[in-house]
């Protein structure tokens, strides 16, 4: 048996992280299973539809790399005829009938005759769940004898497109019950049933707007990348076991295991995903890096970069969790090389005590010495390490503020910079000593 998913938004709004985390799941279980997965429009509600964001869900979906196949048609709207048929064929046999509208106005609703039985689907996360589905009444599911309702439409779509496996969020399980008794109306097979868990704030409420970003275009504005993005919605419920959390699409759709995933709510955390999209950004070669740094700055529209940015790209991609940080990094801690090319920006004096918790006098003293240490690391190997290796420990001793502030302020010339190891590997050894040098001799004539 082929397994064939399907992803089946709503185009009534953005395209939530959730549902790209829903439509995740079915693309990660029918690849894993060698299927495939559905995509279908449900615009049945006619207000609140909109081509945009179809345009948006198909864009997200394309931009995540995660594949589908159209459904024919694509939109409920356009299979109005089949659910009517459906409809004619459930009053045929005696299983739903029309019945006056439960508040005055508009047509005969059509009602579904409950038949009242305890229904029992077996879920592949949650376990059985069993209804007892006497309480939903005869339930309407036609507004009139030729607007099928919501229920029989997702029904008749999954059976037309032989769907063999639902997976969908557990605020839908109540929906299935409902969808349970028409598909035995109408003698079709029951797919097999997922739900997953919802995707909680920190506070364990549902996750919405007034948490922060919730469509997936805001944190692609934002500069998260695709890759961090599909690998942290995968792990929000699920996990393959063991320590590791890197995985490519691929390796996802290998490990990928549904019965694993998890019955409650997933929390998010935004500091882990930027965790993640910081480890990826930092694992891209340079050139990819800086390709794609430049690609977003086109799409998003963001001001031209400074003339230095070739030059501080080493340092934003090693610091800048996302693209839109990185670019902060451009003018924040990297504007120390504004003036790099005249020899560097000025040394505010004022600036060296400021930070340093030390008087004038003392930071003098570790400049000197910091001079002497600095000197001392070979030229050749003049790199990050190499140079907290010499100066680390005496800043520890004498209290990091004190030595590492006025350093470096002395390299940069900045209140916000990278830290001066960083800066020194990056000036090399005759800028970095010169530039020491220069402010030592500023401090002496205060
Ligand atoms: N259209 C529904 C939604 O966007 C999905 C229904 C389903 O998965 O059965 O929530």
């Amino acid at each position: 048996m082929k397994v064939i998913t399907r992803f089946p938004p709503s185009p009534t709004g953005k395209f939530h992280i959730g549902s790209a985390r829903t439509a995740l799941f079915n693309y990660l279980f029918a690849q894993h299973h060698g299927g495939t997965m559905f995509l279908r429009f449900e615009d049945t509600d006619a207000e609140r539809n909109k081509i945009e964001h179809e345009h948006d869900i198909i864009d997200g979906l394309h931009w995540l790399g995660i594949s589908y196949t159209e459904s024919i048609p694509l939109r409920q709207s356009e299979r109005l005829d089949v659910y009517r048929s459906y409809l004619h064929q459930l009053i045929e046999s005696g299983a739903a009938y029309e019945a006056e509208p439960a508040e005055n106005g508009g047509g005969n609703v059509v009602r579904f005759k409950n038949p009242n039985v305890k229904i029992t689907f077996s879920d592949l996360i949650r376990g059985e769940v069993s209804f007892d589905t006497a309480e939903l009444k005869d339930f309407i599911i036609a507004r009139n004898t030729g607007s099928p309702l919501y229920h029989l439409a997702v029904v008749a779509d999954d059976h037309d497109s032989g769907i063999t496996h639902v997976i969908r969020g557990e605020d839908h399980i109540s929906n299935t019950q409902r969808q349970i008794l028409i598909i035995e109306a109408l003698g079709f097979s029951r797919p097999v049933y997922a739900h997953i868990p919802l995707i909680l704030a920190p506070d364990r409420s549902k996750l919405s707007k007034r948490h922060g970003a919730i469509s997936l275009n805001e944190y692609r504005a934002e500069g998260f990348v695709a890759e961090a993005l599909v690998n942290y919605l995968a792990l929000l419920g699920w996990n393959p076991g063991g320590e590791r959390e890197l995985f490519s699409l691929a390796e996802l759709v290998r490990a990928f295991d549904i019965t694993q995933v998890q019955k409650s709510g997933a929390i998010f955390d935004l500091q882990k995903l930027r965790w993640f999209n910081h480890s990826y950004l930092k694992k891209l070669d340079a050139e990819e890096y800086e390709a794609r740094f430049a690609e977003y700055i086109k799409t998003e529209k963001k001001a031209a970069p400074p003339a230095y940015l070739s030059q501080a790209i080493r340092i934003v991609q090693e610091r800048g969790e996302t693209f839109g940080h990185a670019f902060e990094l451009l003018h924040t801690d990297c504007a120390f090389l504004e003036d790099n090319l005249n020899g560097g920006a000025p040394i505010p004096i004022p600036l060296l005590t400021k930070g340093a918790k030390a008087d004038a006098l003392t930071v003098l003293a570790h400049l000197k010495k910091v001079l002497v240490l600095l000197s001392g690391v070979d030229e050749k190997s003049f790199t990050t390490d190499a140079i907290k290796d010499a100066v680390f420990p005496y800043a520890t001793g004498e209290g990091r503020a004190s030595v590492l502030w006025p350093l470096r302020v002395a390299l940069s010339g900045k209140e916000k910079s990278p830290d001066p190891f960083t800066l020194a590997g990056y000036l090399g050894k005759e800028r970095t000593l010169s530039r020491v040098s220069n402010a030592i001799e500023m401090l002496s004539r205060v």
